[in-house]
């Protein structure tokens, strides 16, 4: 019996041993923040397949090490929890990434309208005998665009390209041609989204629906979707992100969700993507409950670590600089005029939320205008007060102009504000054609500091590829001067948000963890959580600005494995 248990006792000790040979294990060393109030910061970092084991002491951790163990020593480097970011769009990065990018024309400050049709001619002359030309990026410049200037260079094949917000297009004759947009189109969509000459004929510049309806109809196949969200998957990894709300499957590609999916099962997707679907708010009711029961069998079905549908996403309005974002009082440029109203009604929003909140999911708004927002809020309370669900975690993101007395309801009906510390610059175009549009409006736009006093979990967002960029330290440089270095002292907006560091790094980390449903896995460095860092050269928290603007990010890891640098 004794020689039985003892036997017994080897074999356990056997398996056990074997187990332990093929655990993976990782010991990170350096400066250490850790985003864990308990323990801000540490030296080192245990990691054993995939989970945090141990931060602590270097001393400490090297204990627990074998012949086996990967080390790495940052030395006086900062290694951070992943980075996580509440509103991206990987299907439309997946999308521009293999089109003509007009970005680097958008930030010259000498740039023309005329410099975008060079671009386009050159990437033309680059990509000769496309059925179709796609480019994105642009903005106005001197003057609004005009069909007639891309039919100079492309008079035979479609040619549409997006604005760098999304929100607009400049398209050629062809294109209007072939997608139907006509007088028909001027009535159906109105004139502040088909623009229109003297003669009221469409000038091939067109804002919100006819262009999300275009892009539809010239989406990406599948594999096409595929292979950019790779690229965006590297790119996101590139910034030290590690975790991404995706703010509108439904754009871009019809088949996102199984592009993704496809990705997981083929086991190349490792980008931990909390993805919301855009429903079109302005159908009929009958029409609007069947497209949130499709969004529930997405939630049901996509449901895997690395994808999962999480909600519905919600346009409340356009933007500001199209004349289309909806304020509470009139354009300062047209008496009469408040902007365009997607989804005009507060019973509506409380019917969405309500569906979302009581299956499990949340609610993503695109809110502009003080009217959006306040729409949103009425909504949501309403919400609150139908199904008791307090917990939805809501999200507002953009929030450019917003009342003070609706501050304290984000936080009393623990709303999300998603807000994009890279838009909060004067830059110069931008400021002035805010101001023209909105007046004094245009002063206190972009609050960030009023939402963290008033008691929320700020979250950052890029919008990329609505931004050109995702850079961590640029947006704690922005969010915490209001200003770049190149726009200087003359930049500074709205200087009374300005946050402190910690507060710009927990709107990348631990409150987007909250957001996400994932705070008690993700978020931040602490025993017990998966193992996504970012190292940086810069210690975000103490360094000077200038140094923080350039920091270079060295390394990002998902689950305790290198995706990026070394
Ligand atoms: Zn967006």
């Amino acid at each position: 019996m004794k020689k039985i248990f003892l036997s017994l006792l080897v074999l356990a000790t056997v398996i056990l041993a074997s187990c332990s040979k093929n655990t993976e294990t990782l010991l990170l060393l350096g400066n250490v923040i850790t985003m864990d109030p308990a323990t801000p910061t540490a030296e080192a970092v245990f990691v054993e397949d995939g989970i945090i084991k141990y931060v602590g002491t270097a001393d400490e951790a090297r204990k627990m090490c074998d012949d086996k163990t990967v080390v790495k020593d940052y030395g006086t480097a900062c290694i951070y929890p992943g980075f996580m970011e509440a509103h991206t769009h990987g299907i439309l990065a997946a999308d521009r990434f293999q089109q003509a990018d007009l970005t680097e024309t958008t930030y010259r400050d000498d740039a023309v309208m005329d410099d975008y049709v060079a671009a386009m001619k050159q990437y033309m002359d680059e990509h000769p005998g496309l059925p179709l030309y796609k480019g994105a990026g642009w903005t106005i410049k001197d003057k609004e665009p005009t069909a007639a200037m891309l039919d100079a260079i492309c008079p035979d094949v479609p040619m549409l390209l997006n604005t760098e917000d999304g929100h607009s297009m400049w398209v050629n004759t062809a294109a209007m041609k072939k997608y139907g947009i006509d007088a028909e189109a001027v009535k159906k969509y109105g004139k502040d989204c088909v623009r229109v000459d003297a003669n009221g004929n469409p000038t091939g510049y067109l804002s919100e629906n006819p262009c999300i309806e275009l892009i539809a109809k010239i989406s990406m196949t599948k594999d096409e979707c595929k292979k950019g969200l790779l690229l965006w998957q590297d790119k996101a990894f590139s910034y030290g992100f590690t975790a991404v709300a995706e703010a509108g499957l439904g754009l871009a590609c019809p088949e996102a969700a199984e592009a993704y999916q496809e990705l997981c099962d083929e086991g190349l997707w490792k980008l931990r993507t909390y993805a919301v679907v855009v429903v079109d708010e302005s159908v009929p009711d009958a029409k609007l409950d069947s497209a949130l029961n499709h969004v529930l069998e997405m939630h049901n079905k996509h449901n895997s670590e690395y994808f999962k549908v999480t909600g519905t996403k919600v346009f409340m309005d356009g933007v500001i600089e199209a004349h289309t974002g909806w304020m509470d009082e009139e354009y300062s440029d047209e008496p009469g005029y408040f902007g365009l109203k997607r989804c005009p009604e507060s019973s509506r929003v409380a019917k969405i939320v309500g569906f979302n909140n009581k299956n499990g999911m949340n609610v993503h708004f695109h809110s502009i205008g003080d009217a959006a927002t306040r729409t949103v809020v009425e909504g949501i309370a309403q919400a609150v007060a139908e199904t008791g669900v307090k917990d939805g975690r809501n999200a507002v993101a953009h929030l450019q102009v917003v009342k003070p007395e609706l501050l304290r309801k984000f936080a009393d009906y623990n709303i999300i504000p998603v807000v994009a510390p890279l838009w909060v610059g004067k830059f110069p175009i931008e400021y002035d054609i805010t101001r023209s549009y909105i007046g004094e409006r245009a002063e206190t736009q972009y609050p960030i500091k009023s939402f963290y006093d008033a008691g929320c979990k700020v979250n950052f967002h890029s919008d990329f590829p609505v931004s050109s960029s995702m850079s961590v330290p640029q947006s704690i440089y922005m969010a915490t001067t209001r200003t770049n270095p190149s726009l200087g002292a003359k930049g500074i907006h709205n200087p009374a948000e300005c946050i402190t560091r910690q507060q710009a790094l927990e709107a990348i980390t631990t409150n987007v963890a909250y957001h996400c449903h994932e705070e008690n896995r993700q978020g931040s460095i602490t025993v017990g959580k998966i193992a996504n860092f970012a190292v940086f050269d810069t210690d975000f928290l103490k360094a000077n600005l200038d140094q923080v603007w350039d920091a270079k990010i060295k390394a990002t890891y998902i689950d305790g494995k290198l995706a990026y640098g070394k």
